[in-house]
């Protein structure tokens, strides 16, 4: 089924939802199955799982010049969506990215996904390489998530690059896009995001998910300014329990999100770790249980690989 039924068919009711990421190249898919089969319980009607490119490594040669490699640590986004498919019965989200992928990628790509019966994408541009400082699309691929949700559009209408094929099988992909309650890192304001946000809406995305955020009103002004600006759609908060003392640098560097004072002062209080990860989940099960009261359709998960703590949370909350 597609999110918007799903969502539909949940009526009023917040349904509970979570995204894993592709294990490390070399591992199986084992240590997957370990972290979604204790989430079950909380019957996601969809698990979303992460697209992760390629990456560039340097290593020195032995006459001293450097060798440029590209490695990609997390492959198997596309198989590990038919393993949960095949297994759980479940929908299973891939992620998509216009990053490393032209648009011949993309529609390859997409046709897998057609024929293994995935219904929903999330489409997303992807950041820069780590060895670049800006986003740089491949030579003919996707400049912004908008062109990519504009060319899945395009094959869900029967239109294909080559021109040879006039009319091609229509695919039926429901699209899902990222929304920045404290804005993306690129955009000039939150206003001008909100308004290009609202462009892959017009473009054919289905529904909205979230950057993570752990003050709630971010995510509540959020929402009331994309219904001001006309974007209808439904948008699921992201939420991440926090669980290390150094996640309170990571985060705000990596996302680009704030943290707020008393969440701070508490993680420094916590004498290890493993009072972090205690008072991150109960930091999240009071924001999920005052999301659920504000109307959020569903509470996304980022898993990061680990289910223990949100087991804990989801037990609490649905
Ligand atoms: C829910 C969620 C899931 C994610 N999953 C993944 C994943 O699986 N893999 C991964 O690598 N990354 C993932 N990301 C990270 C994402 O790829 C980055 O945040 C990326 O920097 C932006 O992606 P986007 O799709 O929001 O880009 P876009 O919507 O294309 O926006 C990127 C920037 O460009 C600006 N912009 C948009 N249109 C224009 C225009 N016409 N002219 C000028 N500027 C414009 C926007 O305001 C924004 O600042 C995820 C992020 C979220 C929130």
């Amino acid at each position: 089924m597609k999110i918007t039924e799903h969502l539909a068919a949940a009526k009023d009711r917040t349904v509970f939802s979570f995204e894993i990421l592709p294990p490390l190249k070399g591992q199986n898919l084992n240590s997957i199955y370990e972290n979604i089969d204790p989430l079950m319980e909380f019957k996601p009607p969809f698990i979303d799982v992460t697209y992760h490119r390629e990456e560039y490594v340097y290593s020195e040669r032995e006459n001293g010049l450097l060798e440029k490699k590209i490695v990609r640590k997390r492959p198997g986004t596309v198989g590990i969506c038919a393993a949960i498919q095949s297994k759980y019965g479940v929908d299973a989200v891939p992620h998509i990215l216009c990053g490393g992928f032209s648009k011949e990628d993309t529609e390859n790509f997409l046709i897998d996904l057609d024929f293994l019966g995935i219904k929903n994408v999330m489409a997303l541009r992807g950041d820069a390489v780590k060895s670049e400082t800006y986003f740089k699309p491949e030579a003919n691929g996707n400049n912004f998530a908008k062109d990519l949700v504009c060319q899945i559009r395009e094959m869900n209408c029967g239109k294909y690059l080559d021109e040879v094929i006039e009319k091609g099988h229509n695919t039926d992909f429901c699209v899902g896009v990222a929304g920045y309650p404290e804005k993306h890192m690129e955009a000039p304001s939150i206003d001008k995001d909100i308004e290009r946000l609202k462009e892959k809406i017009e473009a054919g995305a289905e529904y909205v998910v979230t950057q993570m955020f752990f003050k709630n009103d971010r995510y509540f002004d959020f929402v009331e300014k994309c219904r001001e600006n006309g974007i209808k759609v439904p948008i699921i908060p992201g939420l991440k329990p926090l669980a290390t003392k150094r996640q309170l640098s990571i985060i705000p560097h990596r996302f680009h999100v704030d943290m707020p004072d008393c969440l701070i002062k508490e993680v420094e209080n916590c004498k290890d770790n493993r009072a972090v990860r205690e008072l991150g989940i109960e930091w999240c099960i009071q924001q999920s249980k005052e999301l659920i009261a504000g109307g959020a359709p569903v509470l996304h998960y980022y898993s990061m690989g680990k289910s223990t703590n949100i087991q804990k949370i989801a037990s609490a909350v649905f």
